[in-house]
């Protein structure tokens, strides 16, 4: 990175590039290690200028502070190192919350959105449920919840202290109140009976080489790693679920693509009634869902 000509040679004087020519640069500059140069590109200068993508195309003339293109150039590093995006923003968006991540969270994806779809579809609107959603991180699932079933109570659980101070801010930033924040490992902190749990465990085989690409390389492995088969997390959560769940309270967890029919054997070995798999947009098994009795 640092042999590539760059408009921030000199970065002492200002000011140095205008916003479409750094742009350009960036593109350039991150072709070689990402795939989604262009995007990364924009993303960062709307993260270093505060303007929107319509604002750049609009202002491509206007001139960027040295420090902004010092701060730039030392994100477009960081990124060509394969550093995740959201890591670099410090943020990422769900369910059309924006949230704030951090390398102690796992940085959430689009198909965890079906986790909280299938959870909505489940919960009546007018209920005012407890619903602990586990290993929270940052907070994804529980504030998606949260918003839309404003009635219902989520006990968002991690057992990561920088984790929960994420999930925190994120509340308070959407102004979500019907949240509580519990720290402990799994159902450890829950103190009573709930009527749903829900849940993006670790999954990942600790042996997978996907985790030699992208984004996952640095993500925390304790978000990630879920043992030799990928099930440690989820055969701990199935088995417990039904000391914490009322009777006919629902337990909902994501998994891998190809470990569906593990976790709903797991479910029926556990005594679980109505159990279904459900897929996301791309056909694969995503969520497994069942009812404690
Ligand atoms: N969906 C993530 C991935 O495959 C893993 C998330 C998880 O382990 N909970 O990259």
């Amino acid at each position: 990175m640092t042999a590539m000509p760059t408009p921030y040679s000199n970065t002492n004087a200002a000011p140095v590039a205008t916003i479409g020519i750094a742009l350009r640069w960036a593109i350039v500059a991150l072709r070689k290690t990402s795939t989604t140069a262009q995007l990364d590109a924009e993303t960062l200068v709307m993260h270093i200028t505060g303007f929107s993508r319509a604002e750049l195309v609009a202002r491509g003339p206007h001139e960027l502070s040295a420090a902004q293109a010092a701060d730039l150039a030392r994100l477009v590093e960081r990124r060509a190192t394969g550093e995740p995006i959201a890591y670099l923003t410090h943020t990422r968006e769900f369910w059309s919350l924006e949230l704030m991540v951090s390398p102690s969270t796992l940085i959430p994806r689009p198909e965890t959105e079906l986790l909280v779809e299938q959870a909505l579809a489940l919960i009546p609107t007018d209920v005012a449920w407890t619903i602990a959603d586990l290993g929270t991180g940052c907070g994804a699932i529980a504030l998606a919840l949260a918003k839309e079933r404003p009635r219902c109570h989520v006990v968002a659980i991690d057992n990561v202290p920088a984790t929960l101070d994420i999930v925190q801010k994120n509340a308070w930033r959407h102004k979500l109140k019907n949240i509580e924040f519990l720290q402990g490992s799994w159902f450890e902190p829950l103190a009573a009976r709930v009527n749903m749990v829900v849940s993006n465990p670790p999954y990942i085989r600790n042996d997978d080489p996907h985790l030699a690409w992208g984004d996952v390389r640095f993500e925390p492995d304790y978000a990630l790693l879920g043992g030799v088969d990928g099930l440690d997390a989820i055969r701990h959560i199935v088995a417990h679920a039904k000391d914490y769940l009322y009777p006919d309270g629902i337990l909902l967890l994501e998994h891998g693509y190809d470990q569906g029919m593990a976790v709903c054997s797991l479910m029926q070995h556990h005594g679980y009634s109505d159990i279904a798999c459900h897929q996301d947009i791309a056909c694969r098994d995503r969520v497994s869902v069942c009812q404690g009795r």
